[in-house]
């Protein structure tokens, strides 16, 4: 795993918008940055896992959470102008956004691959993510200390046969995240931007991807959170454009200049 063990307050009155909140690794995010002190916006499509993930928050003791239903795959601009709107009325700012919401899309040759499938991928992996950032930007410039992270995976980096529009999706990403992060640092914006690849996690989309695999051979998401961590509080203020692994050996040294 990243070697980094957070301070138990290092996300206190930071608000952090998790995508894809109510299952798997965004929920094991949102839940590890509350225990962290951060108020979490929950983001997701299915309200009843975004309310469980709310109430788990609550019954430890967490700062209140506020919930923002939003299926990725129809969301307009007014949407995310709503979004926007809510969180500067609420909050004022926002300090931190974690891209995780993602499909997977279907396992199939390019030639046969579905039209259908391939442009759902692209609106909820891709589009969304950016949509989303652009419309965040101006409340994240409103924090002190900024953070943005898109979600990857080993499939962004090389492609793999049958992987079609997943893949293709996470080089997006990969892409989406250094573009950005390149832009915030030729205006001399303190907004960094990085991506997670979590790596091989005990979730429903793993599951989905590998039927054969034993679930209880793999990291469940709280297991992953410390890069999570690391990224999204103040101790990895100046870095940006790096995609890391989430359970590589890498640690805080290997970054921070
Ligand atoms: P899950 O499928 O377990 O969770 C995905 C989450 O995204 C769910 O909460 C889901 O909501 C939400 N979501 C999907 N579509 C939409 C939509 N249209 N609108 C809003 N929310 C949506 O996936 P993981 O937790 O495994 O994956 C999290 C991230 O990590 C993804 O970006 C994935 O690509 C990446 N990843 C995961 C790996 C793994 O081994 N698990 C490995 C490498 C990368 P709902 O529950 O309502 O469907």
């Amino acid at each position: 795993m990243f070697n980094y063990s957070a301070p138990s307050d290092s996300l206190k009155d930071r608000v952090i918008l998790v995508t894809g909140a109510g299952d798997g690794i965004g929920a094991a995010a949102a839940e590890c940055f509350a225990r962290h002190g951060a108020t979490t916006i929950l983001l997701g499509r299915t309200v009843k896992k975004l309310e469980v993930i709310y109430d788990r928050i609550e019954a430890a003791g967490g700062p209140q959470p506020a919930l923002f239903p939003l299926n990725l795959e129809s969301a307009t601009e007014s949407d995310y102008n709503a979004l926007a709107v809510a969180i500067e009325e609420n909050f004022g700012r926002l300090d931190g956004l974690l891209n995780n919401a993602s499909l997977l899309g279907s396992l199939t040759p390019l030639e046969i691959y579905p039209l259908e499938v391939w442009n759902q991928v692209m609106q909820v992996n891709v589009n969304a993510s950016f949509a989303l950032t652009r419309f965040m930007l101006p409340l994240l410039r409103l924090s002190s200390d900024p953070s943005i992270v898109f979600t990857t995976s080993s499939v962004g980096r090389k492609g793999r046969a049958y992987w079609g529009a997943y893949a293709a999706s996470k080089f997006a990403t990969e892409g989406l995240s250094q573009t950005l992060s390149d832009e915030l640092n030729t205006t001399q914006e303190n907004i960094r931007v990085n991506c997670i690849n979590p790596g091989a996690t005990r979730t429903r989309m793993r599951a989905m991807a590998y039927p054969g695999e034993k679930p209880e051979t793999l990291p469940g998401g709280t297991d992953i959170m410390p890069l999570y961590l690391y990224l999204m509080g103040p101790d990895s203020r100046g870095v940006t454009g790096q995609s890391i692994d989430a359970q590589g050996e890498k640690s805080p040294a290997d970054y921070n200049a």
